[in-house]
């Protein structure tokens, strides 16, 4: 198949969409950047790229950031994981209380903020302390992607901290139900800290393929997760990865996929390629309005959704 030109056809009939999305401005580091910027790439399991757009400049991988947090303590906990998050779509924005309240503190899915911060509770368990569970999870996106030149953006985390209110909410309701092991403060920090890796669409699409091959890298063939959790990773990405838009991703693109609201949108093509958008103008939902539109002329152009 002619990828190239594909990306170039899509590049062409999502511009006039790139002023239609808004910005992420509730994390205020986040609000400066351009709306109107777009990338996509595609990465094969031979390691080919082809790319769109400023596919070299990073982002704010924001809650994509929650697929690899989510991987490793899978591999940590397994299935105890569950008994202190579900694994069900929530139906309701990102960082809503109000489910939280009434499902005693334990979260919907391990996308939702909520949810994400339970698995860096139990991540800082692991590890043993914050300084080492910030260190050990930013090893391990760089093994994924196989790029040890990925680092968070301090500026990023420190103003979201500094405008964290409702996380912090978030955190606090669920210590209230004895759902989060450690201080407060600690683990929303930890969480603000993986959120705020940079990366740009060439290494997202790249970290994609262990999840695209049951659990292993296909070029340096390092097996992260067994092929079992691997089909679970895809299929909360299915139904949970874009929140109480899941259903309409799931309809309009039809692949795993997991948005961040940096603009960012990582998709998986089982047994073929990783793939990666950008464009930092949001919908409704705080997915990527140019990235969705994107992923769905993929889809519809080659055929390639899982369905
Ligand atoms: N760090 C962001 C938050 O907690 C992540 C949300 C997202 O990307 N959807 O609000």
């Amino acid at each position: 198949m002619d990828y190239q030109s594909i990306l170039n056809e899509i590049a062409e009939e999502i511009a006039p969409l790139l002023n239609d999305g808004k910005v992420a401005n509730y994390i205020p580091a986040l609000a400066q950047v351009k709306p109107n910027q777009f990338a996509m790439t595609l990465t094969l399991f031979d390691g080919t790229q082809h790319s769109i757009g400023q596919s070299d400049t990073l982002f704010s991988i924001q809650s994509i950031s929650k697929v690899f947090t989510f991987t490793l303590a899978l591999k940590f906990f397994s299935t105890d994981l569950y008994k202190r998050i579900s694994r069900e779509p929530s139906g309701n924005p990102f960082n809503s209380l109000v489910q939280l309240e009434y499902e005693h503190g334990k979260p919907r899915n391990p996308f939702i903020n909520a949810g994400a911060i339970i698995v860096t509770d139990t991540l800082i368990n692991h590890f043993g302390s914050c300084e080492l569970a910030c260190k050990d999870i930013l090893e391990f996106i760089r093994e994924i992607s196989d790029d040890l030149s990925i680092n968070s953006n301090d500026v990023v985390s420190t103003s979201e901290m500094e405008h964290g209110h409702r996380n912090l909410a978030l955190a606090n309701l669920m210590k209230s139900f004895n759902n989060l092991d450690n201080k407060v403060e600690d683990v929303v920090s930890t969480y603000f800290k993986h959120c705020a890796l940079e990366m740009n669409t060439k290494m997202l699409s790249r970290s994609m393929l262990y999840l695209a091959n049951h659990g292993s890298d296909p070029i340096t063939k390092q097996c992260f997760i067994t092929p079992s959790q691997a089909k679970r990773i895809n299929a909360v990405m299915l139904t949970c990865g874009h929140y109480d838009a899941s259903g309409d991703f799931a309809f309009r693109v039809g692949l795993p996929g997991k948005s961040g609201v940096g603009g960012g949108i990582v998709a998986v093509v089982p047994k073929l390629m990783g793939i990666a958008v950008w464009s930092p103008g949001l919908n409704a939902q705080g997915n990527s309005l140019v990235g969705t539109k994107a992923l769905e002329l993929f889809t519809d152009k080659t055929g390639l959704s899982i369905f």
